[in-house]
């Protein structure tokens, strides 16, 4: 996949976007807080955070969390979506987070902080093999 030079400016801001609403993450369990930011098609974002309850399958990642308040804003063409980690640089979403990106279609990149200070991306086609992959090899 080739990423512009705009793309990768438009990432980065996503990406600080991010690391904001990471700091209003609810993780008190795990104390494990990501902060995510869908951008979609028109240009809009919508930052979001993890929020944990006491029970694991309450709890909601950031990444469908921005999805989540994207749809109820009348939203539903995402372009891309960066996630940042506190303890962690370039974690790439969940399994569940990866299905319900899929479920909006398979066109969105996902944008993580690389180790060595740049960004990381996952092209639509790798998202959509993870999943795939993920069902193969279950059960
Ligand atoms: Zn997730």
């Amino acid at each position: 996949m080739t990423v512009t030079a705009q793309k990768i400016q438009t990432y980065k801001e996503l990406l600080e976007t991010a690391r904001a609403a990471l700091q209003r993450s609810y993780a008190p369990y795990s104390h494990y807080r990501v902060g995510a930011a869908l951008l979609t098609k028109d240009g809009k974002v919508f930052p979001a955070c993890n929020i944990e309850i006491c029970t694991w399958d309450g709890s909601i990642c950031a990444e469908r969390a921005s999805f989540a308040s994207a749809i109820a804003q009348g939203h539903r063409d995402f372009e891309a979506i960066a996630v940042v980690c506190e303890k962690t640089v370039g974690t790439w979403p969940c399994g569940v987070c990866r299905q319900f990106m899929a479920e909006f279609g398979i066109d969105l990149v996902v944008v993580v902080p690389a180790k060595d200070g740049s960004i990381a991306t996952l092209s639509p086609d790798r998202v959509v093999a993870s999943l795939l992959s993920a069902f193969c090899t279950s059960g």
